[in-house]
């Protein structure tokens, strides 16, 4: 298995984590854009949101639940951005649905 978020999953390679579940992990990103940068992860290799299907979108509503109770705990009550990248031209480069919970500053209004 080659996927590093699987490997982070498997505890084959370090991870800040802040969160885990039966169905889900949150992590800190290595490089992180904003000072609250966290990674949400499902446990299971979907590899973007272009595979996401009625089968396995359930990890997708607990990674949302978990993103809001994160928020709380790191105190984003003026407001967060989320994103999930998606293949090359969205400039994905883990292959493994994750979700991007960014806050902490004023992120403005752009998104690019
Ligand atoms: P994306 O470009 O949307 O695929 O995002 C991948 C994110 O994973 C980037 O923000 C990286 O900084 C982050 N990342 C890559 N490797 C690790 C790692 N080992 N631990 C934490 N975050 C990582
Ligand atoms: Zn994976």
């Amino acid at each position: 298995m080659s996927c590093i978020f699987c490997k982070i999953i498997a505890n084959e390679i370090p991870s800040e984590r802040v969160y885990e579940d039966d169905k889900v992990i949150a992590f800190k990103d290595i490089n992180p854009a904003t000072p609250v940068h966290i990674l949400v992860i499902p446990k299971v290799h979907i590899e973007g949101v272009h595979e996401i299907d009625s089968e396995n979108s359930h990890y997708v509503a607990r990674a949302f639940e978990v993103i809001r109770t994160l928020a709380e705990e790191f105190h984003l009550e003026k407001g967060y951005r989320v994103i999930t990248n998606v293949k090359e031209y969205g400039g994905q480069s883990v292959p493994h649905l994750h979700f991007h919970l960014l806050g902490g500053k004023n992120l403005g209004e752009k998104i690019i």
